[in-house]
C-alpha cells in the first residue's frame, strides 16, 4: 500500500472545499470564518478531483466549469507560488506538515494523490458545506451569524453569479455587445457598492465578505479564451 511522502503538493495546490462534516470544525473554532471563501453557484472553478493534479502528481491545467452548487473553500495563503496554497501548510527544511492536522478537514484526510478514488467519491457523493446549513449551525456560537446569512440570501438575490455568467455568454451571439457590456458594468457596480455598503454600516468586517458574499462579480475566474469579450 503506498503511503503519503508528505512533499506538500496538494497543500501547496490549494486547500480543500469543505464538506458537511466540516461545520464542526468552524464551531470548534480550528476554522475561522475569515479563513473560508464561498465558491457561489454558476461560478467557473477548476474541477478539483484530486485537488488539481492527475494521479501521478501533475497539473491538470485549465478545467474550468461552471459550479451547480455552491462550496466553502479554505482560503488561499497569499505566500506561496500558488495563489491558493494553503494556509495551513507548514513548509521547514525538506519537510511539510499541516498546521491542524489532527483536524483537518474531510478531503485532506481522503486525498492521496497516487489514489484519488477516495477524494472523488466524496466530492460526487456532492455533500458539500453551504453558508445557510454553516450559519445556521454557528448560531448556537456566534451572534452574528443570522445577520451573515441575511446579507448572503440578499446578496444571493440581487447579484447571482450564474445570471451574470449568462450575460457574459450573450456576448458570443447578441447584436448589441455594448448594452450587454453595459448591464455587465452596472451588475459589477451594484456587487461593489453592496459590500463597501455592508462595511460601511459596521455589519460585516472585511475580512468576512469572501465567505458571506463570495468574491466579488468582477475578480471572478474565466474560462482562457471565452467569455472575455
Ligand atoms: S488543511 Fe492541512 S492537509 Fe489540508 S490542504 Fe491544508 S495543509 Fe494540507
Amino acid at each position: 500500500m503506498p503511503e503519503c511522502r508528505r512533499c506538500g503538493h496538494c497543500c501547496r495546490l490549494g486547500g480543500p472545499t469543505l464538506m458537511r462534516g466540516d461545520a464542526d470544525r468552524l464551531l470548534d473554532g480550528t476554522l475561522p470564518p475569515s479563513a473560508i471563501v464561498c465558491l457561489r453557484r454558476g461560478e467557473w472553478a477548476r474541477h478539483d478531483g484530486s485537488r488539481g493534479t492527475t494521479a501521478d502528481g501533475a497539473p491538470r491545467g485549465d478545467n474550468l466549469a461552471p459550479l451547480t452548487c455552491e462550496m466553502l473553500k479554505l482560503r488561499g495563503s497569499g505566500s506561496g507560488p500558488h495563489p491558493w496554497q494553503c494556509p495551513y501548510l507548514r513548509e521547514t527544511t525538506g519537510q511539510t506538515a499541516c498546521a491542524i492536522h489532527d483536524r483537518r478537514p474531510l478531503q485532506c484526510r481522503a486525498l492521496f494523490c497516487e489514489a484519488p478514488q477516495a477524494v472523488e467519491d466524496l466530492l460526487a457523493s456532492g455533500d458539500f458545506l453551504s453558508r445557510a446549513e454553516l450559519f445556521s449551525r454557528l448560531a448556537a456560537v456566534e451572534p452574528r451569524a443570522s445577520l451573515w446569512r441575511e446579507l448572503a440570501e440578499a446578496h444571493e438575490e440581487s447579484c447571482p453569479a450564474n445570471a451574470y455568467f449568462r450575460l457574459r455568454q450573450d456576448l458570443a451571439t447578441t447584436p448589441d455587445v455594448a448594452a450587454v457590456r453595459r448591464e455587465l458594468a452596472e451588475r459589477e457596480r451594484y456587487d461593489e457598492a453592496f459590500r463597501q455598503l455592508c462595511v460601511e454600516r459596521g455589519a460585516l468586517e472585511p475580512e468576512l465578505l469572501p465567505l458571506v458574499l463570495g468574491r466579488p462579480l468582477r475578480e471572478l475566474p474565466r474560462p482562457v479564451g471565452t467569455l472575455t469579450k
